[in-house]
């Protein structure tokens, strides 16, 4: 097998791997540059030839997980490959997409936990694993008797954080460890686990009336953990409309309006009344029931917010249903230097409304990478998705420091 990394070797987030033998070649991953790498608030596509332009040259696309920077750009790959991409994982993405009005145009296939995916001679057996973004896959591919792991994001803080180490030993023993290393250029400490940060927000939310989370609508785990920390400080809890959408999608253990008594949603009619009734029957009209706006005015309440409900916000302002309230920022504080949220944020505070930050991250400390490698035992580990690559040649021995666009042989 070749390995090749076409991009990503000194960045977190845009990586692009490319895997191939004599018959058959594939990709992984095809995202955005996240904002710290890329200011610019559009992505130039990177232009590969027979992925984005000419005739094809690859035989299939394999999207580890949902999160832009690794899934954003699939819509540019060339209609003839197929782009696999997780079952739920997809349909997260589509709502997203919906919602933010995007039409995508290219051909998924859906791939579906430890079931394997044969191109030619390459076997692809995605498994799940712990990441802030549902349903996530760290991806073994099989070759000629040699075995190649592409971790993608992962990470064991969140709430499947404790299946790692057991799905890690399923997959044994491999030749080659693809690794995130996100977590290269941090100190080494452990993470916060969800559970953790749970109790924090229920720290901060205990004293205010009103909270507002600032989050983003696919990190699942987020949402289960300002759900339990809500009940705990008896606070109505509301999904803002997009993340109902999301949740409604996933397992029944993970905090949904329909599904769950105590959750609510808030729905902005006058905003989704112009939308065409495809989309109001699909998105809206079955949460019509569990509407929150007039409970909220008499509840202390916990909503989820986008920067795009800048104006609801105003609104509760007027009508007094903001008295004593904060807004948890929860998400990386690399958006923070995205015009949208810096905007969002001074327009928050304008509202007399306090900012907590509360945050964990969705990437493995070091130590946890090296648990796995201890588990894997590959001969060779490449670090991707990273701004510091060279810290993995003091961690790993037997680290392979490319840089873009460079491979190995195995
Ligand atoms: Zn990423
Ligand atoms: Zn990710």
């Amino acid at each position: 097998m070749k390995i090749k990394i076409l991009k990503g070797t000194n960045q977190i987030g845009g990586c692009i791997t490319e895997i191939g033998t004599n018959n058959a070649k594939i990709i992984i991953d095809f995202g955005e540059d996240l904002p710290d790498v890329s200011i610019k608030e559009n992505n130039n596509v990177p232009l590969i030839e027979g992925l984005t332009y000419g005739p094809k040259k690859y035989d299939a696309v394999f999207i580890t997980h949902n999160h832009q920077d690794h899934i954003g750009l699939i819509s540019s790959i060339l209609s003839e490959i197929p782009v696999y991409v997780e079952k739920t994982s997809k349909e997260i993405f589509n709502v997203v997409n919906d919602f933010m009005g995007i039409r995508e145009t290219c051909r998924t296939i859906n791939m579906l936990a430890e079931i394997p995916v044969t191109i030619e001679d390459i076997k692809i057996t995605p498994y799940i694993v712990d990441h802030s973004a549902y349903n996530s896959l760290m991806l073994l591919i099989e070759s000629g008797g040699k075995k190649v792991l592409h971790t993608g994001d992962f990470r064991n803080n969140g709430y499947k954080g404790k299946y790692l180490k057991d799905t890690l030993k399923k997959i044994g023993k491999v030749d080659v460890v693809i690794t995130e290393g996100t977590s290269f250029d941090r100190i080494n400490k452990e993470n916060m686990t969800e559970e953790e940060l749970s109790k924090e927000a229920y720290e901060v939310m205990k004293k205010y009336n009103q909270i507002f989370v600032l989050q983003s609508g696919t990190n699942i785990d987020r949402i289960t953990t300002m759900y339990k920390a809500s009940k705990k400080a008896r606070k109505l809890f509301v999904e803002d409309i997009f993340i109902a959408n999301l949740t409604k999608l996933t397992k029944s253990s993970i905090p949904n309006p329909l599904t769950f008594e105590d959750v609510y949603t808030y729905i902005p009619l006058k905003r989704y009344i112009n939308k065409d009734s495809e989309f109001y029957y699909k998105y809206i009209e079955p949460f019509n029931k569990k509407n929150a706006i007039t409970k909220m005015f008499n509840n202390d309440y916990v909503l989820n917010v986008r920067t795009s409900m800048i104006n609801d916000l105003k609104k509760f302002k007027d009508k007094g249903l903001i008295t004593n309230a904060c807004l948890i920022y929860s998400m990386w504080d690399g958006y923070l230097k995205k015009a949208e949220f810096k905007k969002f944020l001074k327009e928050v505070k304008e509202l007399g409304i306090d900012i907590v930050y509360l945050h964990t991250s969705g990437h493995a400390c070091i130590n946890t990478i090296k648990e796995m490698v201890n588990i894997l035992k590959p001969k060779i580990v490449i670090p991707i998705h990273t701004t510091n690559k060279m810290k993995a040649k003091e961690i790993f021995k037997n680290s392979v420091i490319l840089n873009d666009n460079e491979g190995v042989e195995i």
